[in-house]
């Protein structure tokens, strides 16, 4: 995607802001790659209406491409659309023991993921678990889980010929009670498509255990048949979330994508390949780079968030050095302080602050008196941090109040705008623009 874009970006006009024509010519390439990603056709149009509409009019910083700040809104808006409240990864296991039950088709995954979670929670929160196959269709199946759990140092249950389903998972919710696990995982049989007998016995074991978690295990390879899947599990017997196998193919993880918009159940681990740790919880970045075909996605966002900051604080030093320094410049540098950690990084960037800086650590300066500080500025009104010469005692007594604050603390902040301006002011003669330049690093 990033090489197609850049060609239609690369055409765009640089002007102020993104304009409605600049958007729509991106997001038609964009749409384009969801589709090619695998996801939903009206998932991709909803998406891509949602990107629009938050594009268009957005300012254009002078150092990203127009192409950039529209790739960077994209990825936001994937990532925003995949997560899912809660931590992801997380499950509910309390009350021990904690019956997990897995759904699915046949071969998406589920018995091999029924053993890669056992391990993760064996291995990184050192749980006891007991894992069951229900797929009386199969011995093989059965057998299948012993193996793997054999393999992982995991109890199964042991195996009964002849029993049903719902036989089996209380069976198993007696031994986990008896034998003091704290999580047992119900593993069951699958069909190449869903029907009513699935669905009913599904259900019934449902109703036999009670379980924390219904994780539907799907093929993220299946796309617009994952999330049908998905919709139709969740809507027969209810999912609390969603595991999709098979990312390690090549898949684009549009599946993720649809999956989230259409469903709105959380995606909480995806499968990785055919090995036991193959498992990792959902990571909303990286499914948003893979759809959009850029690994280096993140990086260019955060350097164009960066590269705005700067741009920011190069447009205030220009005013500054022109003397025109007022209370909302004040405040953004106090907030970058309050960002950067501290007064220190700030300070250290200016030429001649360093002695400013020395006066006011011995004068007690620290990062709650930045807090008042802009709590002060935000008491002003409009005009009076535009202009603060207007202040005068009435005003000031008003605004000390407004923050909670003294006139004294008033004072304070004043008497260090004027002399931080006073500094600037002093720069801008010395050595112009290119000095400022040099202090911005
Ligand atoms: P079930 O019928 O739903 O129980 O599916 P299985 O767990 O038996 O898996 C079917 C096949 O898919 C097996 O060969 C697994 O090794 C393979 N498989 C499962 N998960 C993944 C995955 O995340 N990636 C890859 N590449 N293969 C997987
Ligand atoms: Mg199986």
């Amino acid at each position: 995607l990033s090489d197609r874009l850049s060609g239609v970006f690369d055409r765009l006009t640089k002007q102020g802001a993104l304009s409605e024509d600049d958007v729509k010519t991106a997001l038609r390439e964009v749409r384009v790659a969801l589709l090619e990603a695998d996801v939903s056709l009206p998932v991709a149009r909803n998406f891509v209406k949602a990107v629009q509409d938050k594009a268009t009019g957005q300012a254009v910083t002078k150092s990203v491409t127009p192409g950039q700040q529209v790739v960077k809104i994209v990825h936001d808006e994937l990532v925003n659309v995949l997560s899912g409240e809660g931590e992801p990864g997380a499950l509910k296991i309390d009350n021990a023991p904690a019956p997990i039950l897995m759904v699915g088709l046949q071969g998406s995954g589920k018995t091999t993921t029924t053993a890669k979670l056992a391990k993760r929670l064996k291995d990184t929160q050192n749980k006891r678990i007991l894992m069951a196959s229900l797929d009386t269709n199969r011995p093989a199946a059965m057998e299948q889980l012993a193996i793997l759990g054999q393999q992982i140092g995991v109890d199964t249950l042991p195996i009964v010929k002849g029993e049903d389903p719902v036989t089996i998972a209380r069976r198993a919710k007696t031994q986990a009670s008896l034998g003091g696990y704290d999580v047992y995982m119900l593993d069951t049989a699958g069909r190449l498509h869903i029907d009513e007998e699935l669905i009913a016995q599904a259900a019934a074991v449902r109703d036999a255990v009670s379980p924390r978690e219904t994780l539907l295990v799907v093929d993220g390879l299946t796309g617009q048949d994952a999330v049908n899947v998905a919709e139709e599990f969740d809507g027969k017997i209810g999912v609390s979330g969603v595991v999709l196998t098979r990312m390690d193919g090549d898949g684009r993880g549009g599946a993720a994508l649809s999956m989230r918009a259409v469903t709105g159940k959380p995606i909480k681990f995806v499968g990785l390949g055919e090995k036991m740790d193959a498992i990792e919880e959902f990571h909303p970045e990286r499914i948003a780079g893979r759809i959009l075909g850029m690994g280096d996605i993140v990086s260019l966002v955060e350097k164009a968030q960066q590269t705005l900051e700067a741009e920011q604080a190069e447009r205030m030093m220009k005013r500054m050095s022109k003397g025109q320094f007022n209370m909302n410049d004040l405040r953004m540098q106090l907030e970058q302080m309050m960002k950067m950690g501290g007064m220190e990084g700030l300070m250290g960037m200016m030429p001649g602050m360093g002695k400013m800086q020395k006066q006011m650590t011995e004068a007690g300066f620290d990062d709650s008196i930045i807090r008042r500080q802009i709590a002060l500025i935000n008491s002003m009104t409009k005009k009076e941090r535009a202009n603060p010469q207007v202040l005068q005692a009435s005003r000031k007594k008003r605004i000390a109040a407004g923050a909670g604050l003294e006139v004294s603390e008033l004072n304070k902040l004043l008497k260090m705008h004027r002399q931080m301006g006073d500094m600037m002011k002093k720069l801008g003669k010395k050595g112009g623009r290119g000095m400022l330049k040099q202090a911005m690093g």
